[in-house]
């Protein structure tokens, strides 16, 4: 399973870069993304620059050039719950996009113009992963989920952070977090934002800012390496197929009646799957992967053996 990692400034993707193993560069409208491996999973982080338009870019083209199966994005926001301070982390169960505003028309306030969609909800079992990730830390922090808004505005005003949680019921303001979630639900692919704060989006924001930033990021990163972590432990089946092809559907057969749940990875769909079945070695299909270990064809007592080594 390879997943995306998006940050919004160096800052917020430093530590991942130091931590990533293997990693090779690609360059794709002016953003540069690096792939390789973090806590023995496949990840392609990036930084996507502020707000909402760059997340959207970067998001599309990790989906599409780079196939990511789930999108993280990691880094900090300001707080607009009041019960949160500097430091704390909010993992979203939902995103929004607070600047959309066409109440002229009749519309609420981030409601998108003639769709039922303008709530875009995360992943349960990610959120669900970044909460326990959260728990491990012991930083003396709380780790909550919430709402997490979006917007092209760094906001720094009482007011408006007021008018924020009573509009919208929310528990932080960025700017990327609702782009990045409505191009992941366009995509079917599932998303998790997790923020650490880094100011209160008040009168000090500016400053707090500054002073936080660091801090905050390495905050973040901390939970999405426990994440890696955590989900690193359980090696899927992976079977890499085509749709036509007999031997595919008899191991898939083969795993449905043992009770295995398996990833089908189409190597007609992707380049790149195509290369990970010859880094095994193999030409054809079908392969079914476990970890570092592949059986070629369909051959149900090699098969058995693999399985069993899970
Ligand atoms: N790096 C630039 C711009 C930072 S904009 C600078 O230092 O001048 C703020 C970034 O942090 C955005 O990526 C946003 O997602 C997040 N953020 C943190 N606090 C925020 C706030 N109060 N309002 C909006 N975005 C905030």
């Amino acid at each position: 399973m390879r997943i995306g990692i998006i940050g919004a400034m160096d800052e917020e993707i430093a530590l991942y870069m130091e931590a990533m193993e293997q990693t090779t560069k690609t360059v794709k409208a002016g953003i540069t993304y690096y792939a390789g491996v973090m806590e023995g999973k496949e990840v392609v982080l990036c930084k996507s620059g502020v707000g909402k338009v760059n997340a959207a870019v970067t998001t599309q083209i990790l989906i599409d050039t780079f196939q990511v199966e789930r999108v993280i994005f990691t880094g900090v926001a300001g707080a607009v719950h009041p019960d949160l301070n500097i430091g704390d982390i909010v993992v979203s169960t939902d995103c929004i996009q607070h600047d959309i505003d066409v109440s002229p028309l009749g519309f609420a306030p981030g409601q998108i113009p003639f769709t039922e969609q303008w709530i875009w909800s995360a992943d349960q079992d990610l959120i669900q992963q970044a909460i326990d990730a959260g728990k491990e830390l012991d930083a003396g922090i709380q780790v909550v989920s919430g709402r997490i808004l979006s917007g092209d505005q760094f906001v720094a005003s009482r007011e408006k952070v007021q008018w924020l949680h009573e509009q919208f019921q929310a528990h932080c303001t960025e700017m990327e977090g609702a782009s990045v979630g409505q191009v992941c639900a366009m995509n079917g692919v599932p998303f998790v934002v997790v923020r650490s704060m880094s100011d209160k989006a008040d009168g000090s924001a500016h400053v707090n800012f500054a002073e936080f930033t660091k801090l905050a990021s390495e905050r973040s990163y901390a939970i999405v390496r426990n994440m890696l972590k955590a989900t690193s432990q359980d090696a899927g089946v992976i079977v890499y197929s085509t749709k036509n092809c007999v031997d595919c559907n008899l191991v898939k057969e083969w795993l449905k009646a043992k009770g295995i749940s398996f990833e089908v990875r189409d190597v007609m769909t992707s380049r790149a799957y195509q290369e990970e079945v010859e880094r095994f070695g193999f030409m054809g299909v079908p392969v079914t992967v476990v970890g570092d270990k592949a059986v070629k064809g369909y051959a149900p007592s090699e098969l058995e053996e693999l399985v069993g080594s899970k």
